[in-house]
């Protein structure tokens, strides 16, 4: 089964592929990656390819096999709508996803400009929240108007790491906002003012807003241990979730 998630958001991973290709400046330190690479290390069955994209067709039936409500983060280790993912494997994700009506699943992307293609041949399930990356301007935010023409019933970003000030977002049709620094040695900075910004936008539009964390540097400027930085922003913590009505 897939392993228990350390996502602060979610509950369970379900990972029916493996790896990926960068694309854009969040994924410069990318955890996923390093995992690979451990994995790998450690003799995981599924990692044999390490990082290089790869299904993963004996995890498919994961979710069928759970018959407790669960929220699956899918693909932590990889992009499902990385362009080396035909189509008719998409398909069979979705039929799992079409089969368990009982879960939920959050599917996050940072190939975007796939999403309105292939949801034109397909219903988006209604128990999937779907999100895109917006770590800054140049990346994130056409990708926001790529996910807004999929007709799903949750739509979220991801706001994380979160490298610049992303200045006014288009929040129309978006339903959960999640924000978060970037963690690990190398960490860029993420200043308090930039998700300020986010979190007021969002109050403003009446989007759920969660702050994950702020990461390796803290609301002070100061680098310093993750666990040292907590989650509070303003001096409150905030996990809002988005309110699901199906
Ligand atoms: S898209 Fe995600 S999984 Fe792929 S390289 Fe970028 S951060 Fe890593």
């Amino acid at each position: 089964m897939a392993s228990t998630s350390d996502i602060e958001w979610t509950e369970q991973t379900w990972n029916p592929t493996t790896g990926c290709t960068k694309v854009s400046a969040g994924c410069k330190h990318c955890y996923a990656e390093v995992m690979a690479n451990r994995l790998q290390a450690m003799g995981t069955p599924g990692y044999e390819n390490n990082f290089k994209l790869t299904l993963q067709p004996s995890r498919l039936n994961q979710p069928l096999l759970r018959k407790k409500a669960t929220i699956y983060f899918v693909n932590s280790m990889s992009d499902l709508f990385h362009e080396d993912i035909p189509d008719s494997y998409l398909d069979k994700v979705f039929d799992v996803i079409d089969l368990t009506p009982q879960h939920t699943y959050q599917i996050l992307t940072k190939r975007a400009d796939r999403l309105p293609k292939y949801f034109t041949n397909r219903k988006c399930p209604p128990n999937v929240w779907l999100g895109v990356s917006v770590e800054d301007i140049k990346h994130g935010i056409r990708r926001i108007d790529y996910l807004r023409q999929v007709n799903a019933h949750i739509r979220f970003l991801s706001v994380e790491p979160l490298l610049e000030d992303v200045g006014k977002l288009n929040l129309s049709d978006i339903h959960w906002v999640i924000v978060g620094g970037e963690s690990g040695h190398r960490a860029r900075p993420m200043k308090k003012e930039w998700a300020e910004s986010i979190r007021d936008q969002c109050e403003d539009a009446g989007v759920a807003f969660f702050f994950k964390q702020w990461g390796g540097w803290g609301a002070d400027g100061v680098k310093r241990a993750k666990a040292h930085n907590g989650r509070e922003l303003s001096g409150k913590v905030w996990d809002n979730y988005p309110v699901v009505s199906i």
